[in-house]
């Protein structure tokens, strides 16, 4: 059994901590808003983030984006000013490559073990232990938490120094965003084109050029479902991370510019806090086609 904080319990931090515990670990957690962690069984809740992270194992945290971890990790009281050096601390989150350098560098300073270790996988494999989990730092470091790592994925792969697994991250999710922005497009043409999308889909799913994402994407479509599993605002987060990196690196993301500006008009048309796939909506509608509704 290993002690473990986890801090931030948000749409994945739940399913995560869930699986913890069913592992049969000691996890302790806090949040923000306490509330949120009112309904978890079998957890012990901290007041602070202090005492959460005060003797663990491994400290854990899935937050929503580079200003939440400057607030739990750096600001006075936080993760990195709180932890001992006896502690794995891992940050699960998507966030900025210069910030999570950042906390490699800080960590490091301190003497903390630490790992960037972001996923990929939505709600229902968080709930289900069933993430695919990228990490950047070393590797002996990884093999101390790779148990904890595996309670909570199917797979845990090491990309390579600290920064590696942010950097991953956002790689992966140009392929989600460019896949979104596809399946949108090939949608809306197909049903002003007088294709049963329900059809349409089923071929899709067979063929060379399937997908998960279009598969399950495609299904609450066909019902008009955007219920968030992955808020849109967080989608938008994200097209931005990649452009930042993209920048960076000098290497163009012009797919991605295509995805970021869909996601801008559906945030403008109150799509903010619905699934990310509800940027179909605006291709759709652009285009003057009806999507089903719930
Ligand atoms: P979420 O449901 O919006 O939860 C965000 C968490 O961050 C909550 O615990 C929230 O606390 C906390 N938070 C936000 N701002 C904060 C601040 N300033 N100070 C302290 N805590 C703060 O997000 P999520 O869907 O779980 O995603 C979490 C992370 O995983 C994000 O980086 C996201 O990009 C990434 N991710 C998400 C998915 C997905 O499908 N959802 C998939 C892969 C990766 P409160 O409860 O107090 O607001």
């Amino acid at each position: 059994m290993t002690s473990i904080a986890f801090l931030g319990l948000g749409t994945m931090g739940r399913g995560m901590v869930g699986n913890l515990v069913q592992a049969g670990h000691d996890v302790t957690v806090w949040n923000r808003n306490p509330e949120r962690a009112a309904d978890l069984d079998g957890v012990t809740v901290a007041g602070s983030i202090a005492e959460a992270v005060a003797g663990r194992d491994v400290v854990l945290y899935c937050l929503a984006d580079d200003a939440a971890v400057e607030a739990v990790v750096f600001a006075p009281g936080g993760v990195l000013e709180s932890v001992g050096t006896d502690t794995v601390v891992a940050d699960l989150s998507t966030i900025s490559v210069g910030l999570s350098d950042r906390e490699t560098a800080a960590f490091a300073e301190r003497g903390v073990p630490f790992l960037d270790a972001p996923v990929f996988g939505s709600k229902g494999e968080a709930a289900a232990g069933g993430l695919w989990i990228v990490v950047g730092g070393e590797a002996a470091v990884l093999d101390r938490v790779r148990p904890v790592l595996e309670a909570l994925s199917e797979t845990v792969h090491h990309l390579g120094a600290g920064g590696s697994g942010a950097r991953m991250k956002l790689v992966g999710n140009l392929l989600v965003a460019a896949q979104l922005q596809a399946l949108g497009d090939a949608l809306t043409l197909a049903r002003a084109a007088g294709l049963d999308l329900a059809r349409v889909l089923d071929v899709v799913s067979v063929t060379d050029f399937r997908s998960p994402i279009f598969d399950g994407v495609g299904a609450s479509v066909l019902v008009g479902d955007y219920s968030p599993s992955f808020a849109l605002d967080l989608m938008l987060k994200d097209a931005r991370l990649i452009q930042d990196l993209a920048s960076t690196v000098g290497a163009p993301v012009p797919a991605t510019d295509l995805v970021e500006e869909t996601l801008v008009t559906a945030v403008e048309r109150g799509y903010g806090n619905e699934n990310a796939s509800a940027l179909i909506k605006v291709i759709a509608e652009r285009a003057g086609v009806e999507l089903p509704t719930a």
